[in-house]
């Protein structure tokens, strides 16, 4: 089938939904994100028709089951960050590094999170990833582009590895981050990377509307986040926070069947052991207690994924700044 420009543009758009999506979207939601109007549903749906069995797949009469059919993009809802991957296999290494010989047969927290992710996301390719630790020291030590989501990184050099002449290479520790929380850490650095690319390219005014907008809406409709960023200040930053995958579905917080959010910051609360719930921010709770906020009603998980709730995931960065 050839590539016709509306073939293009379902798949971009596609493409643009599943990176932040668990579920697929339903007509009138691709029609937004086509940019068309509901009343040119059908003629979305014709196009639609003929990508079937090739592009596409749904299951009729069943809501939010459009899907991707491309191999590499066959597990939408589980993509996981590559540049998080790669900075939590840095730290670990380094972490590692630092380890007295015989304690090293224990994984820093780092590197079990990133060997944890890098399996995970090998797996969901149908590809191979490093099992075990010695499986990992072996790989760290060839090619990084031979884990092969690392081609996926623009600019990398094939002869770049996580460890040379059995050190940690000058790439790794470019990449670790440092300090006890790695978690904050790697949150805390995707932030830097937006800093970065607006000083570089001279966007403040864009730099000072992303800073706005993970705080003042830390948590908003799919809809509502498409629009920001049409703004025109957010235009600039459009691919890389889609890239950095600031804002994620909800459901990739909770596991529960419900969520509490804050009624002050809108952040996902945590639950106490006597089941009630409390901002993750302790600062923020107190605030809540001493103003007498009342309790939000609690979202039920099918209409979080359902309304296209969506949260960022920079928490470390919004507990300091609150
Ligand atoms: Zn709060």
């Amino acid at each position: 089938m050839k590539i016709t420009k509306h073939r293009q543009k379902i798949l971009d758009a596609l493409e643009r939904w599943f990176r932040i999506h668990q579920q697929g979207p339903t007509l009138n939601e691709l029609c937004q994100e086509l940019g068309m109007r509901p009343r040119q549903k059908a003629t979305v749906q014709k196009w639609l028709q003929t990508m079937r069995d090739i592009d596409v797949q749904w299951e009729d009469h069943s809501a939010r089951s459009l899907r991707l059919l491309r191999p590499e993009l066959e597990t939408p809802s589980l993509h996981i960050s590559l540049t998080d991957t790669l900075r939590y296999l840095a730290t670990g290494v380094v972490q590692w590094e630092k380890l007295e010989l015989q304690k090293r047969s224990q994984i820093p927290e780092a590197l079990r999170i990133g060997m944890s992710r890098m399996y995970l996301a090998s797996l969901l390719r149908g590809e191979q990833a490093p099992e075990n630790l010695p499986q990992f020291f072996d790989w760290a030590e060839t090619s990084l582009t031979s884990w092969k989501p690392a081609q996926d990184i623009k600019y990398l050099s094939p002869e770049i590895s996580v460890i040379e002449d059995g050190v940690v290479s000058d790439f790794a520790r470019e990449w670790q981050v440092s300090g006890n929380d790695v978690v904050a850490q790697v949150q805390e650095s995707v932030l830097r990377d937006v800093l970065e690319y607006c000083r570089g390219n001279q966007l403040n005014d864009a730099y000072r509307a992303f800073r706005l907008l993970i705080i003042t809406k830390p948590t908003l409709h799919y809809s509502e986040y498409r629009q920001q960023l049409r703004l025109p200040e957010f235009q600039p930053l459009r691919e890389l926070l889609t890239t950095l995958e600031i804002y994620v579905d909800m459901d990739k917080f909770a596991e529960d069947k419900a969520y509490h959010l804050c009624p002050r910051c809108k952040y996902v609360q945590r639950q106490r052991p006597d089941g009630t719930y409390t901002c993750c921010n302790p600062w923020c709770e107190r605030l809540c207690a001493t103003s007498n906020l009342q309790p939000l009603p609690a979202i039920p998980k099918e209409k979080a994924i359902d309304g296209n709730l969506v949260m960022n995931h920079v928490t470390s960065f919004i507990k300091k700044f609150l």
